[in-house]
């Protein structure tokens, strides 16, 4: 008999980036999980034994060939990482402890053997000593990858994700920034995840890498099984699982109509992005490296509005060295020029940790803590080393520069005053670089908003990060979807601090950028160029529904618009009044 087909399952989630795609599921459980815990018949013991070495060699080869594979592509000296993992597998203590757990206790193996890793880790964990406590992280990998074999998930590892995504939809409970990192555009499908809100990195990764996301799923990662078909739909924010061939049908007549959408905003893509009543509104687009711009075609920007220098770093999981750090941002000048590359120094902390505490992992509320400036100003070395590949990438067409995470003015002063030192040391080097490199800062911590005057006067122009503007401002995580509802937009609180942003640059001739993901958000767009914004840096895949809205409103509507808005007291009523406002905009597109 066939079998019957499997029940189709909806899962709700935050839509994060947009898009349908239908594709086999690939589990990536990276975080701790659940062990089972049961007690096994004595008779079953020497068998259960047999499993743990069984998963051993296995874990051995894994081991072996993801070390082959990266001594080959990026060399010896990175594959020692594995050469420690071979050791922590073949540790004798290791082996027997778990052994004599498993025949006192009786429990199956896999609770046997992450009981006594974890004694190890604890062990570790409390010595201190640098060097020891990395081994712990040598552990845990392990550990994981020994469980995963175990508990018989088919694959485990960052460093092979890539391959091991092709053609398929990734759904794991969290995905790192680094681990985001790892993956190549063009071969993923979508992303899945248990957890984050709208504005977490993975998200803004996603969008990048132009594929459609939904997060804060809560469970996916439980229920969908490796294999299952999924149908990822990022508009809506659904993930539906094994999907019925009514769904299939429906979703195949909206692809459609959606195909035709947007063969229309495409055509307009190429025109200037310039109001109905003739207003310019440089739309300019957010990467995080040279291969973000494969995904735009330049025509149709004015430019990068904001670089996150950062994801060059996540990608390589350590602090890069000038030199590479040059080629990569020379090459994005190069192929920018004439348009500007705005360098954002890098903004590494919060939810972008680089592994073994390059930037320390164990504050108690990163997103407060040692991040971005703070981080560059404390730590100067790394900072110096940008400033001077920022600096020499200058000499190759136009750029601009800005502060993550300004809270006051004296970090400007003080930042300032490095890149006058690192201006004079190249200077002395006989090495050019563009003198008169605009310096701007982020307008993202409340602190900066209310003191933009000060500010403004250490620095040529600003660039809101709604994403973190809104997080402080109402005390949200951005990656807590437990709280994503509380995320709020429309907030007054919100509208209110980038109205007087944008009125006291203004009064000093200071020109507000902004490049959070509102920015690219067709329903906040209208608002904040009626709030007076001058540019939006966008996300590359959003670039056309931005462009066609730009074209299709004028400046002085938008603006009553912003003042009705700033009127209003309740974020929900101005979010529909919005709503209402960008379908107006859309009406003709969809009806065509
Ligand atoms: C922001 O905070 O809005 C921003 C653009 O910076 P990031 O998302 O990289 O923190
Ligand atoms: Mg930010």
């Amino acid at each position: 008999m066939p079998d019957s087909p499997k029940e189709e399952i909806r899962l709700k989630g935050v839509a994060a980036s947009p898009g349908i795609a239908q594709a086999p599921a690939f589990i990536f459980l990276r975080r701790e999980f659940d062990v089972p815990k049961y007690l096994l018949d004595p008779s079953a013991v020497d068998s259960e034994l047999e499993r743990f070495y069984g998963a051993m060699v296995e874990t051995r080869r894994q081991i072996q060939e993801i070390r082959t594979d990266i001594a080959n592509n990026l060399g010896e000296d990175e594959a020692r990482i594995f050469d420690a993992h071979l050791l922590v597998l073949e540790d004798v203590a290791l082996i027997e402890e778990t052994q004599k757990e498993l025949r006192e206790t009786r429990f199956n193996i896999e609770y046997c053997f992450h009981k006594v890793a974890q004694r190890y880790i604890a062990f570790f964990d409390n010595i201190d000593d640098e060097y020891l406590r990395e081994r712990v992280n040598d552990i845990r990998d392990v550990t994981r990858r020994m469980l995963f074999n175990l508990l018989g998930h088919t694959d485990y590892g960052i460093s092979r994700m890539s391959r091991m995504v092709a053609g398929r939809i990734l759904v794991t409970k969290d995905l790192s920034p680094s681990d985001a990192a790892g993956l190549e555009a063009g071969s993923l499908k979508g992303i899945a995840t248990d957890s984050g809100g709208m504005t977490s990195h993975t998200v803004i990764m996603a969008r990048s890498l132009n594929v459609p996301a939904v997060v804060g799923l809560h469970k996916a990662s439980e229920v969908i099984q490796e294999g299952d078909t999924l149908l990822i739909d990022g508009y809506e924010g659904l993930v539906i699982v094994n999907p019925s061939d009514d769904t299939l049908y429906q979703y195949g007549e909206f692809n459609l109509r959606k195909k035709n959408y947007l063969e229309q905003l495409q055509k307009e893509a190429v025109l200037p992005s310039v109001t109905l009543d003739g207003k310019t509104i440089p739309l300019l687009v957010n990467i995080e490296g040279v291969r973000d711009l494969e995904h735009v075609t330049s025509l149709t920007i004015d430019g990068v509005g904001l670089f996150r220098t950062e994801g060059v770093f996540l990608r390589d999981n350590q602090i890069v060295s000038e030199e590479a750090q040059f080629d990569e941002y020379r090459r994005v000048v190069d192929s920018l020029q004439p348009r500007i590359t705005t360098f954002r120094t890098f903004d590494l902390g919060g939810d972008k940790m680089l592994p073994n505490g390059l930037i320390s992992p164990r504050e108690k509320n990163p997103f407060m803590g040692l991040r971005a400036i703070r981080y560059c100003l404390r730590f100067p070395d790394a900072f110096r080393n940008q400033l001077r590949a920022v600096l020499r990438a200058s000499h190759f067409g136009p750029t601009k520069m800005m502060y993550p995470m300004i809270s006051g003015v004296g970090e400007i002063i003080e930042a300032n005053r490095i890149l006058d030192e690192v201006k004079a040391s190249l200077d002395q080097e006989g090495i050019p670089y563009d003198r008169d490199m605009p310096i701007g800062s982020m307008i993202e911590i409340p602190s900066a908003a209310a003191t933009i005057d000060l500010i403004g006067e250490h620095c040529s122009f600003v660039s809101i990060g709604t994403n973190d503007l809104i997080q402080y401002l109402l005390a949200v995580d951005r990656v807590n979807d437990m709280i994503s509802d509380l995320y709020e937009p429309c907030h007054p609180a919100v509208l209110r601090t980038i109205a007087y942003i944008v009125e006291q640059a203004h009064k000093r001739g200071i020109k507000v950028s902004v490049c959070g993901e509102m920015a690219g958000d067709p329903i906040y767009a209208p608002l904040l160029i009626g709030l007076g914004v001058d540019e939006l840096s966008v996300a590359p895949s959003l670039v056309p529904t931005i462009k066609y809205l730009i074209r299709h409103i004028s400046s002085a509507e938008v603006s009553k618009l912003a003042q009705k808005a700033l009127r209003m007291s309740h974020p929900g009523d101005t979010f529909h009044m919005l709503k209402q406002f960008k379908i107006g905009v859309f009406k003709s597109l969809i009806d065509a």
